[in-house]
């Protein structure tokens, strides 16, 4: 069966292994961004789906090869979707610092007072594949995770709003989940699971 190569649109090495591996086994042969010299390119979109066809779209202008672009963030019902797109650089944006910590303790901060069932919130992710830079149709998956936000992290694995977001369906904390299992069930699980159904009618 053919191979196709297809860019991946960003310089995160571990969100590239956890694609590589289960798109490999569909004949894509993923390569970094990085390998091509592509620079990051500015998310000015209001949307995930903006976000992702932004990068998507930059990878492919820049290698002329396919490119696979994911955009995703945390949606706080309580602060009208906040921070949304802006889940990577929420502290920044307000000048509370930056990073994994400075972002949870704002949301902690912000929803300080606000009881159990009023902090209901969902990871979502949008992947974008687009075949060439002027490709008119996209292939555009989504995936969401419902839960809500606790009052105090835990657990002690994943990365950014993991040990604040308590998964319904799971009944723990994303942190206290084993890498394997939250990729089965996260948003960006899910969205995955959902491009590669479409993938064979696509590339
Ligand atoms: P990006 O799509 O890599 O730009 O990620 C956006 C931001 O959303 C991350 O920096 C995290 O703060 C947050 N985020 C996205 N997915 C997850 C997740 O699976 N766990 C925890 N935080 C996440």
């Amino acid at each position: 069966m053919q191979s196709h190569t297809v860019v991946l649109a960003s310089g995160n090495r571990g969100k590239f292994d956890e694609l590589d591996e289960l798109l490999a086994s569909h004949n894509i042969n993923l390569r970094l961004q990085a390998e091509f010299n592509v620079a990051d390119v500015a998310e000015t979109g209001l949307t995930f789906i903006e976000n992702a066809l932004i990068k998507a779209r930059n990878a492919a202008t820049h290698t002329g090869h396919a490119a696979l672009a994911d955009d995703s963030g945390i949606e706080v019902d309580a602060l009208s979707g906040q921070p949304g797109i802006y889940s990577a650089r929420f502290a920044e944006m307000h000048k509370r610092g930056s990073g994994d910590q400075s972002n949870n303790e704002l949301l902690l901060e912000k929803l300080k007072g606000i009881d159990s069932e009023k902090r209901t919130a969902r990871f979502r992710c949008v992947l974008v594949l687009m075949r060439h830079a002027q490709d008119p149709a996209p292939l555009i998956a989504e995936g969401s995770w419902e839960g809500r936000i606790l009052e105090a992290p835990a657990g002690s694995g994943g990365f950014g709003y993991d040990p604040l977001f308590f998964a319904t369906a799971q009944q723990c904390a994303a942190a206290e989940l084993e890498r394997e299992q939250k990729s089965r069930v996260s948003h960006r699980g899910q969205a995955l699971q959902t491009l590669i159904s479409q993938l064979p009618h696509y590339l």
